[in-house]
């Protein structure tokens, strides 16, 4: 049985925390997009650990996690991770990393610098950890598969042509001082050492796992309007954020892919620029973000502190649509604990016509949000686990957003620890 857990927002929906649930129940856990650029947070019994590249299942001991052909591999951040982990006290992860996976390069990470440098006040607000050089050298073909780090002449000979071009553009745009043979072969060499136990060829393995029927787990990264193709484009990443490419970015048959588990917060929050409707500001955003504490203030990998806003029924209907959700994991409920009444945008207003229906990004720009109020709680909802118990608006609060998803949501999550969580 194959499972995915992605996000239906902006990210930081709360993933982490699901997925280490779930991760705990799969066999093989794997990152099929996206690289060292976000993630999450997880707190477990051996403490409080940010995950950019490894898999939710390194704290499992019976998962095998697996980082898919289609992730951005940062072998420093991976190495970095590995040593967090095992100092932290948990026993080393069993991981595998795809022969096909390619290798986010040193100057990936000096173009991304570079690129927001020269854009200035125009810049997309990039992590800057490489991910959009990468995508595009990768599907520019002259990226660097894994498996091509173990063959010298090749790779030497690769790297003599790749650099001709990025020195030309390093020099002449970026006026940069330009990069040598040498010194990035002898990187490579390097890093590929140190992840040689790890590479296998992942497809087979899956293969065989798939007929075995075991339990694996795709974890998504970011979430739906992050998209290429389907999010705030030009404010996305630059891999696909959904289920579906889940299938291409760990080599899985799509069709055994049966159940996606999408995550949004019971507000919404987003990191970097682009369009978000709902947003809230001033002393409203700024209390907002204090009661959310970890879920509210900052990026996990960026440090960033978010934007707020009010849950979008709009995006986050599409945002289940784009992902093909089976079910909804709502979080965060206990955030909103202080509030008297609750705002919920249920409507884009674009040019005075009203519509339920997500936008393009030429016509998002546009949209105003239309809220409508749904009575608080004002109650500490921590420790409970019996959705009956909730206060009568705060179920209200669950079944109206369930109503606007059309997704049913099977639990419901009221703090940040893994036995915080609440089963419909
Ligand atoms: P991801 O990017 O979706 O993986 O987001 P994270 O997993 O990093 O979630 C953001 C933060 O929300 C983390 O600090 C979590 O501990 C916290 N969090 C997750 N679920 C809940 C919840 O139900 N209530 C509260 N208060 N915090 C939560």
């Amino acid at each position: 049985m194959i499972r995915a857990i992605v996000g239906a927002n902006w990210g930081d929906e709360g993933k982490g925390k699901v997925t280490d649930m779930l991760a705990a129940q799969a066999d093989i856990v794997i990152r099929f997009q996206g690289g060292a650029n976000a993630g999450h947070t997880i707190i477990n019994n051996y403490g409080k650990f940010a995950l950019h590249l490894l898999p939710s299942g390194s704290f499992s001991s019976r998962a095998v996690n697996i980082i898919g052909n289609g992730v951005a591999l940062n072998i420093p951040s991976l190495l970095k991770e590995l040593k967090h982990v095992t100092e932290g006290g948990v026993p080393a992860p069993r991981l595998m990393i795809s022969n096909r996976a390619q290798i986010v390069m040193p100057y990936h990470i000096l173009f991304d610098q570079y690129e927001e440098e020269r854009l200035s006040d125009k810049q997309f607000g990039s992590t800057k950890s490489g991910i959009a050089p990468f995508y595009s050298d990768k599907y520019a073909k002259i990226g660097f598969q894994v498996s091509e780090l173990y063959d010298d002449a090749y790779m030497r000979e690769k790297l003599e042509s790749v650099l001709t071009v990025k020195n030309v553009i390093l020099e002449h745009l970026y006026h940069k001082p330009t990069l040598s043979v040498d010194e990035i072969f002898a990187q490579l060499v390097e890093w590929r050492d140190a992840i040689k136990p790890y590479v296998a060829d992942t497809v087979s393995y899956l293969y065989k796992a798939v007929q075995e029927d075991k339990m694996i787990l795709l974890e998504g990264q970011l979430g739906s309007l992050k998209d290429p193709d389907f999010g705030i484009y030009p404010f996305t990443t630059s891999s696909s954020t959904l289920a579906g490419y889940g299938a291409v970015g760990a080599g899985l048959p799509p069709y055994e892919i049966k159940d996606i588990i999408a995550v949004t917060k019971a507000y919404s929050s987003a990191v970097g620029a682009g369009d978000f409707v709902s947003e809230i500001f001033g002393d409203q955003a700024d209390e907002l973000r204090r009661r959310g504490g970890d879920a509210g203030e900052f990026g996990a990998t960026t440090g960033r502190p978010r934007r707020m806003g009010w849950f979008d029924c709009v995006a986050t209907r599409y945002g289940c649509r784009v992902q093909g959700a089976t079910q909804v994991v709502l979080t965060a409920i206990d955030v909103l604990s202080y509030l008297d009444e609750i705002p919920v945008c249920v409507g884009y207003e674009i040019d005075g016509q009203v519509t339920k229906s997500f936008p393009a990004t030429v016509d998002l720009n546009r949209a105003k949000p239309v809220f409508e109020t749904l009575p608080g709680w004002n109650k500490d909802v921590r420790g409970i686990t019996d959705f009956r118990k909730l206060p009568e608006a705060a179920q209200k609060y669950v079944l109206f957003i369930e109503k606007e998803l059309g997704v049913p949501i099977k639990m419901v999550s009221n703090g940040p620890r893994r036995e915080e969580i609440i089963y419909r």
